[in-house]
């Protein structure tokens, strides 16, 4: 099985500074974004997310106010016709040196274990910020990095996830 590992926010749904996530309740989609997982889809990829919410944990969110936006998302993206496979969230404070939060592969190795048919080797992982970055980097997967400019590596620098499309 062969699977896109996809951040959410800044990726797929706006994403807002630490403080604003209080008062969210409704995803906004990006534009090009449900047109790019339908994409993905057709090209044989599940569809895996994978997503920091430090704001769990240092209290700015609920696990309830989490969990209510996370069914809407899902909801949204059905709506469309498009399945997503599973989501895996770190809930932990950044003070908390868990093993999950990005660039730390936790989420992928419980990805992993639920889905002992993930071909690593076929896989892809998109995101907007430098943690996303240096974990497919680390993984030695095919990495895209959305809007964080240019670096050395490996990783294809692209400015939405509609742009991921053509290179897979
Ligand atoms: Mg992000
Ligand atoms: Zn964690």
């Amino acid at each position: 099985m062969k699977v896109a590992f996809l951040d959410r926010d800044g990726t797929i749904i706006e994403d807002y500074e630490d403080e604003l996530w209080r008062n969210v309740t409704e995803p906004d989609f990006i534009q090009g974004s449900i047109d790019a997982l339908k994409e993905i889809k057709r090209k044989g990829y599940e569809i895996i997310i994978i997503t920091n919410q430090y704001l769990i944990d240092e209290q700015i969110i609920s696990i309830e106010q989490y969990q209510n936006f996370t069914n809407k998302f899902v909801e949204k993206i059905k709506d469309n016709g498009i399945e997503i496979l599973d989501i895996f969230y770190c809930p932990h404070s950044r003070k908390s040196d868990c093993s999950c939060m990005k660039p730390k592969d936790g989420l992928i190795k419980m990805a992993l274990e639920k889905y002992p048919e993930i071909d690593m080797k076929d896989c892809f992982i998109v995101g907007d910020s430098l943690c996303d970055v240096e974990l497919g980097e680390k993984l030695e997967i095919k990495t895209f990095g959305i809007g964080i400019g240019n670096r050395e590596g490996e990783t294809l620098f692209v400015d939405s996830l509609i742009d991921v499309v053509r290179y897979l």
